[in-house]
């Protein structure tokens, strides 16, 4: 990776060491860094719009990126570690940091400032222009989730839980049958996905796909999610009588690729995972909020009533308000920073939607403080009996 940043020998004591850096990553090139009166003449800056429309694969060249596992991936510079891949027009970091501009890119590669950034793209990309006509490009678009739903119901409709996916609820102790019948729960071979593509475009076409947010699907274009095809878990939100989100596990592949994936239009549900099981359900009863579709699926199947939330900051405050009248909420967070992010969304959630009046009537029960596995034996079993012995630590 460029990071290698070898101070000149020329550099003054008592400099900014960042100076230094900058002057060795930026050789000759430097434009406007501390005054424009060293260096060739500089070219004007580039407006932000034009700097992020630099193909990324460019500026990747230009950065010099370290190459990581699988085609079009590379090291991440931001968290210096595998890995970033490098789509048509856009690079996003599958293990921490998300999707990465080209501002953001140099940033984490060179370790500069903002400004600084944008002057070395401007050096190095003297032509960039903005392709952006105006504000309402196709981009900017919003989602169109009523597509969105009708494009996922069709397809949940249309696909099985197949032996991938029935073997991941046996390994888990959980009936196949039941998940495939009541959770809705799906699976894709990784050699299924072009059939599916046919499917779904024959059926609503390409441009209807790219209005719902399903375009970026993982079958749809070289390198899309993951680098290449894999077996997945389908994970359904389901509304009454319509999918609203699905969430992909993957089942084959590389360890080190991301065992998630959603498509653009699934990010934070507009209900949570289990809804039709539990709203309307849980008057003076008992519900559980966990992290991962698969523990609430557990609790579930074992009578209880449970929730499941995608990630740990995908929580909505409206997903508690049909929670009004349940006599008491367990969240379930593992220990360790994602369990704590979990745990504090969810409060966050709980306080703008039911508010201090509810809080102060009702019981939150926190793992670890309360869940007692006598008392609650039926759901110490499998996978949530780890996150328990975890909590009492
Ligand atoms: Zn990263």
């Amino acid at each position: 990776m460029v990071a290698t940043v070898e101070q000149g020998g020329g550099r003054p004591q008592g400099a900014d060491p960042r100076q230094g850096a900058l002057e060795a990553d930026f050789g000759q090139d430097v434009v406007g860094v501390q005054g424009a009166s060293r260096g060739p003449a500089s070219s004007p800056t580039l407006c932000k719009e034009a700097a992020k429309a630099i193909p990324v694969r460019d500026l990747v060249a230009a950065l010099k990126l370290d190459a990581a596992p699988g085609r079009d991936n590379y090291r991440c510079p931001k968290h210096n570690g595998p890995y970033l891949h490098v789509f048509d027009d856009n690079a996003i970091c599958f293990s921490v940091c998300g999707r990465l501009d080209n501002i953001e890119l140099v940033r984490a590669a060179l370790r500069v400032s903002f400004p600084e950034a944008l002057r070395w793209l401007s050096s190095r990309f003297p032509n960039a222009r903005s392709t952006r006509p105006g504000p309402d490009r196709a981009r900017a678009k919003p989602i169109d989730f009523e597509l969105h739903a009708a494009i996922l119901t069709f397809l949940i409709k249309h696909l099985e839980l197949t032996y991938v996916g029935r073997r991941l609820m046996e390994q888990r102790g959980l009936d196949p049958d039941r998940a495939a019948s009541i959770g809705e729960f799906r699976s894709i071979g990784a050699r299924d996905w072009p059939d599916i593509r046919t499917m779904l475009t024959d059926q609503f076409g390409w441009g209807a796909l790219q209005r719902a947010g399903l375009q970026g699907l993982g079958w749809f274009g070289p390198g899309a999610c993951w680098p290449a095809p894999v077996s997945v878990l389908v994970i359904p939100y389901l509304e009454v009588e319509k999918v609203v989100a699905i969430r992909l596990r993957r089942l084959t592949g590389e360890d080190d690729w991301p065992p998630y994936w959603a498509p653009k239009g699934c990010g934070t549900p507009a209900v949570p995972f289990g809804a039709p099981c539990v709203y309307g359900h849980c008057a003076r009863r008992r519900v559980h909020i966990t992290r991962g579709e698969i523990n609430a699926w557990t609790l579930l199947e074992r009578r209880e009533l449970a929730i499941g939330a995608p990630g740990p900051r995908a929580v909505r405050p409206e997903w508690f308000e049909p929670l009004r009248e349940c006599s008491g909420l367990v969240i379930w967070g593992e220990p360790g920073d994602v369990g704590q992010a979990f745990l504090e969304t969810t409060q966050r959630a709980l306080d703008k939607s039911l508010g201090a009046e509810w809080l102060a009537t009702h019981r939150i029960d926190r793992p670890g403080l309360f869940i007692d596995q006598d008392a609650n034996g039926l759901h110490c079993e499998g996978l949530l009996h780890l996150v328990l012995e975890d909590l009492r630590q």
